[in-house]
């Protein structure tokens, strides 16, 4: 495992390191579909970062905006 692997099921934000508690989710599925290469998951993160995964591969992370 590699510290770039992200699955939506991880508790560790791998932009800011925020992490929730034990057994919290969190990640949350914000909207997913097919395309030829894989699944792509847009999930957002209780910091408020936004991960894009594909075919359960992280291939991006932006940054949250600050909290309203
Ligand atoms: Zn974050």
């Amino acid at each position: 495992m590699t510290s770039t692997t992200l699955t939506a099921s991880d508790e560790c934000c791998p932009l800011c390191y925020r992490r929730g508690e034990a057994g919290a989710t969190w990640w949350v599925l914000r909207s997913s579909h097919r395309t030829s290469e894989g699944e792509v998951e847009y999930c957002y993160g209780r910091c408020g970062c936004l991960v894009i995964l594909l075919a359960g591969e992280l291939v991006k992370v932006t940054p949250g905006g600050p909290p309203h």
